[in-house]
């Protein structure tokens, strides 16, 4: 996207409600989707005198991100209070982490990551409209569903390194990948386990003072994410060369309409009267901890990218595309592991062939090594790709069967060849005097009489020679 002379600055803030099995200061389950408030205690519906106890699960899944994202785990870290009034926080404040967040100074891609910090989600609103009313409450109630307050969230805040929407939407969905690998997290955007704010502002390209940024809050898919950044970088620029000043300010993206619109102006930390919080001691992980958090870290998907690529030469978009899709990447292992075809044959197959996901891994393995080997040509495999897809099966026996080998006497194949001239003579004439694009009906009449077991470049090479073109 072109910002005609402006270069954007975006920062990134997403909260991640960790996959725990119960909430993060009490032993409430979490649950998504049952019925309103049947997962709540005295702790978490802030009754007088309860006390909250941390969640062990949580500082683990905590650690593990903030080590994926390459940080620096504190020593001590504090839990505080950040206080504000709303119906869905029953003790007017949260639980968060201020000044000595659990982790700092990591990177994740080209992105750098500020902190990394441990809090407490907010309940549910529910808001009624007029004819969804229920029993007893008025026209357009609102109603709080105590299930989610509590849920254990991990709020990850970047640099501001992003310049665009679409550099946004890709680096979040590197970020989703690395979460869901260590298993911390259902990353779903739809069910609000991942949600994303974004800190955008302009300034002229070369500058270094950093512009008055607006705050785009909990956009809820990737595409959305990169159309609100996009829509508010224009919105910004058109200010700005109107010589008018951009407001601090909170602002919601309506993906329907395309049109942004104020929901209150930002507030400032000071506004939230933060203090330690007096009923939990700081969180000081021992080395015990770290180093259990450590081994219990799987290949990330930065890390295995990178793997595909130096160590199997399987090119980068494809590296990249099964490192970041853990099914994909699983069948691309395990095809690799049944047999002897090599991985960048392998990644086009598993890539490019949706069918290819239904296989056998040793099946798919066995196909592509035979496609390697010229034993069967690209097409005819995918033939047989669709029959083991369906029913299974060896490939050397359906290629057998199906007579789907690739032809290997090449006299047979110029014969056919012939034919095809024959039956074409004005496509033959177009190809000879240099019209390439006619020479398609004489190659489809070929493959009809092989059954597609003819190799195309070969069968190109022969019209051409026979027509002396
Ligand atoms: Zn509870």
């Amino acid at each position: 996207m072109s910002l005609n002379g402006y270069e954007a600055v975006i920062g990134l803030e997403i909260h991640v409600q960790l996959r725990t099995r119960t909430k993060m200061f009490c032993g409430c389950e979490l649950s998504f989707g049952d019925d309103p408030n049947v997962h709540t205690c005295p702790v978490c519906l802030a009754h007088p005198g309860s006390l909250p106890v941390v969640n062990a699960q949580a500082i683990q899944y905590g650690i593990q991100i903030g080590l994926a994202l390459g940080c620096e785990i504190a020593p001590r870290s504090i839990f505080h209070r950040k206080n504000y009034f709303y119906p869905d926080n029953p003790k007017a404040y949260q639980i968060s982490q201020y000044d000595i967040p659990l982790a700092i100074n990591g990177r994740l891609g080209d992105i750098r990551i500020h902190r990394v910090h441990l809090e407490e989600d907010a309940a549910k609103l529910v808001h009624q409209s007029e004819s969804g009313r229920i029993h007893g409450s008025g026209a357009g109630a609102s109603l709080v569903d105590f299930n989610r307050g509590g849920t254990p969230l991990v709020e990850i805040v970047s640099e501001p390194d992003v310049r665009s929407g679409a550099e946004a939407r890709e680096w979040l969905q590197l970020l989703r990948s690395t979460i869901k690998a260590i298993g911390a997290s259902d990353v779903n955007m739809e069910e609000g386990s991942l949600r994303c704010d974004a800190n955008v502002s302009i300034r002229p390209e070369g500058a270094q003072e950093l512009g008055t940024k607006t705050e785009l809050k909990n956009m809820n898919s990737f595409r959305f994410i990169e159309r609100g950044i996009d829509a508010e970088l224009a919105r910004q620029r058109e200010l700005v060369e109107r010589g008018e000043a951009v407001t601090q300010e909170t602002l919601h993206f309506d993906p329907r309409s395309g049109s942004i619109t104020s929901l209150r102006s930002k507030e400032e930390a000071h506004d939230y009267r933060y203090f330690p919080e007096p009923d939990l001691v700081p969180l000081a992980p021992t080395d015990e901890m770290l180093a259990e958090a450590r081994a219990a870290l799987p290949e990330l998907p930065g890390e295995r990218e990178e793997r595909y690529a130096s160590e199997l030469s399987v090119p980068d978009a494809h590296a990249r595309q099964l490192a970041r899709d853990p099914e994909l990447g699983e069948l691309f292992e395990a095809v690799l592991a049944a047999g002897p075809a090599s991985p960048g044959a392998v990644a086009n197959w598993v890539i490019g062939e949706a069918q290819a996901r239904d296989v056998e891994p040793a099946a798919l393995a066995a196909l592509v090594a035979m496609v390697e080997d010229g034993k069967v040509t690209t097409q005819a495999a995918k033939q047989v790709l669709g029959k083991l897809a369906e029913s299974g099966g060896d490939p050397a026996q359906i290629v057998e069967a199906e007579g789907l080998g690739a032809m290997e006497d090449s006299g047979e194949l110029e014969e056919i060849v012939e034919r095809a001239l024959a039956a074409h003579p004005d496509e033959a004439e177009k190809v000879k005097a240099g019209g390439m694009q006619a020479i398609g009906p004489i190659i489809g009449f070929v493959m009809r009489e092989t059954k597609g077991a003819a190799d195309g470049k070969e069968v190109t090479r022969l019209v051409r020679e026979k027509l002396g073109n």
